[in-house]
């Protein structure tokens, strides 16, 4: 059974995309999305030699391999001009790894509609990445699942792209519009932790790199506060 994170995921992905699934690891998304008939088609695409070999076998034993072609490549280069990609879903790996995966292959997204994106971590290099790349972000989500908590950015090509605001960029236009429980849940987690380094800063020796970080720390404490 797929994870609770990775179902939110798939509840993104259009019906009848074709979908990249770009470090795919077993290929449970792509396959979830076939076999629920959401889509027809996907490729998986991993890195990693053990990984890859995870997300072949996974295909075969459900017998997928005509809808589902898994690649060894780094990033989007498992993208093909004649796949005819149209939605993009990147999981389980931190916001700025996702980001540097969406650069260096940022030719390859052309007619990508859009993009799935679960970062791990440090969702917000991905609203930093959207604005400098003109991608708006449509939909958010923030979950839980075994304690930890999840963010599901969904980026498309809309014009005129929206320009966000610090807070937007820290905590997510859409989650800030409904900020439900988990998202207090992370905002006071991450705050308090922030104020505990910059606690632990005031005793060590204040150079400029720590007096700028502190810096940094408070005023992202105080965007969170006000919110
Ligand atoms: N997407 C799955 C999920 O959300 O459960 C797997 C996440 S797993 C933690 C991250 C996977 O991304 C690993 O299998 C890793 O090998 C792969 N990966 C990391 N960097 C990559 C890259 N540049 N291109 C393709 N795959 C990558």
């Amino acid at each position: 059974q797929l994870s609770h994170r990775l179902t939110r995921v798939a509840h993104h992905v259009p019906e009848g995309a074709v979908v990249a699934d770009i470090g795919s690891d077993h290929a449970y998304l792509p396959c979830y999305l076939v076999l629920n008939s959401i889509i027809g088609k996907a490729v998986a695409g991993e890195v990693v030699r053990g990984p890859f070999e995870s997300a072949k076998r996974q295909v075969q034993q459900e017998g997928l391999n005509s809808q589902i072609e898994v690649r060894l490549a780094s990033g989007l280069d498992a993208v093909h001009p004649e796949d005819g990609i149209t939605a993009v879903t990147i999981a389980g790996m931190g916001g700025p790894l996702i980001c540097s995966i969406l650069e260096q292959g940022n030719e390859r997204l052309t007619g990508v509609e859009r993009l799935i994106l679960q970062p791990n971590v440090h969702a917000k290099a991905i609203r930093d990445w959207a604005v400098a790349n003109h991608w708006t972000i449509t939909e958010e989500e923030i979950l839980k699942e075994n304690e930890k908590i999840y963010e599901i950015l969904v980026l498309e090509k809309k014009q005129p792209p929206v320009i966000l605001t610090p807070k937007q960029l820290l905590m997510g236009p859409k989650l800030l519009e409904e900020k439900t429980a988990i998202f207090h849940e992370k905002w006071m987690r991450e705050s308090d932790q922030w104020k505990k380094i910059v606690a632990s800063m005031e005793s060590t020796a204040q150079t400029m790199e720590i007096i700028e970080k502190k810096q940094e720390l408070v005023e992202k404490i105080q965007l969170v506060e006000e919110v």
